[in-house]
């Protein structure tokens, strides 16, 4: 099967071409850092990183963006109430933030621009967008004019929307509005000292222009693939669809990949709920951040995720019994490239975790299965859930001879050295157990 994705610009799913062949551009909305992230957030993050990993076994070279937003009307006003700098207030959720995704095993991607650092970007696409007619100065800022950009809201499919002739200065507002959007704030007293100086006044970026002219800058006019949560398809991309593609006037994304909602009993998990759960909390129930990794590998990244402690419990148990079998897996030095193909061919179809995840499970099942070690390592490169790993039973090489000298014996029926070597081990403070899978060795 050829790579598959699901592109909501299309609706469809759709053969993966990059612009170059074996290379891939990827831009990831990343987060507002004005408050902690919760899991439903984070379950995009896992996306991404299961996006890049694939890729990356599938032998494409990725470059990955993904934007730190360290100014907005959020950061401001939640950094006020604190009374700290901007700076100061953003760099503290920013570094939360880091830890999770280490936590999560997520790879760093390649370039994090923050959009503090990145204003001279975001002027020039402003000025670029002033002198084609589709933005417009106001007496609060420069506004990005929707009717001038004849395609707008087709990601969101929003043909049907009447566009509005207001103007809205909120970066955030809901579907009923299409509006012209402010891409430049002129500074207010509200503001403090968090502006910037240009050449049709000082002021602030809105946030949907950060992310055009920090994508552009790093992977080019025109790159393969946008990811984000579903809620970011309007308007924060359809806007920035908006703003690239009149300055450019190339297409600005081939792909869009959106990963769907977190919901609990009570509805979708969001601050403005305040139904969240972060990764502090459930460590505090006794999971631990790979178990959530788990969960959300039960279902497919564009799927609602129905999350319960319940679900999460089921994860827990399913990694542990996981781990604990393939600790008694030994190392033949072959690979299944049977299960490894099967596998990859699930993630090429708009990476299929669920499926994936079951062809994992048959493979550690299978007694027949030769090479099951080094295909499991593999696997764990995407799944990134430490399945080789196991602090808590790590197995020393010494005792690894000891229970391989007695599955000789016990093979020969040499019962009486089989036993001698089993008190051994138990002298070392471990046991081992005869399953129908091998020997389960464990600590005592
Ligand atoms: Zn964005």
């Amino acid at each position: 099967m050829t790579l598959k994705f699901y592109n909501t610009l299309t609706r469809k799913k759709q053969v993966f071409k990059p612009l170059k062949s074996k290379q891939v551009g990827i831009y990831s909305c990343g987060p507002t850092v004005y408050n902690y992230a919760h899991i439903g957030n984070l379950r995009t993050y896992i996306f991404n990183d299961l996006l890049k990993k694939s890729l990356e076994f599938l032998g494409y070279k990725v470059t990955h963006v993904m934007n730190i937003t360290d100014v907005d009307d959020k950061t401001i006003t939640a950094s006020k109430k604190q009374g700290v700098s901007l700076k100061k207030f953003t760099r503290e959720y920013e570094k939360i933030f880091f830890n999770d995704l280490k936590s999560l095993n997520i790879k760093k991607p390649t370039h994090i621009p923050r959009a503090t650092e990145s204003i001279k970007d975001m002027i020039k696409l402003i000025q670029v967008l002033l002198k084609k007619g589709y933005a417009y100065k106001s007496d609060d800022g420069i506004y990005f004019s929707i009717k001038k950009f004849k395609s707008y809201g087709k990601l969101a499919k929003l043909q049907k929307i009447k566009k509005s002739k207001s103007r809205i200065a909120n970066d955030s507002y809901d579907k009923e509005n299409a509006k012209d959007f402010a891409l430049w704030k002129f500074h207010t007293q509200e503001d403090g000292d968090n502006f910037w100086k240009a050449g049709f006044g000082k002021g602030r970026p809105g946030w949907h222009i950060e992310c055009s002219a920090m994508s552009m800058k790093k992977l080019g006019e025109t790159f393969d693939i946008h990811t984000g949560a579903s809620d970011l398809i309007f308007p924060h991309h359809t806007n920035e669809i908006a703003q690239s593609q009149a300055a450019t006037g190339k297409q600005f994304v081939k792909y869009w990949l959106h990963a769907g909602f977190l919901t609990m009993k009570q509805g979708k998990m969001s601050k403005s709920l305040g139904n969240i759960l972060r990764l502090k909390d459930l460590r505090q129930k006794g999971f631990s951040a790979l178990d959530y990794r788990y969960l959300t590998l039960t279902t497919h990244y564009r799927e609602q995720l129905r999350f319960s402690l319940e679900n999460l419990n089921a994860s827990k148990i399913a990694l542990q019994r996981l781990k604990n079998i393939i600790l008694t897996i030994k190392n033949d030095k072959k690979i299944n490239n049977k299960y490894l193909a099967q596998f990859t061919e699930a993630l090429k179809d708009d990476l299929n975790t669920p499926k994936a995840l079951a062809i994992l499970w048959k493979l550690v099942r299978d007694p027949d299965a030769e090479g099951k070690l080094k295909a499991i390592k593999k696997i764990d490169e995407i799944f990134s859930l430490d399945l080789l790993k196991n602090e808590k039973t790590k197995i020393p090489q010494k005792i690894k001879k000891l229970v391989d000298e007695r599955e000789r014996a016990r093979k020969n029926k040499d019962w009486k050295t089989a036993d001698s070597i089993r008190e051994k081990i138990n002298e070392f403070g471990f046991q081992v157990d005869d399953t129908g899978r091998g020997a389960k060795i464990s600590k005592k």
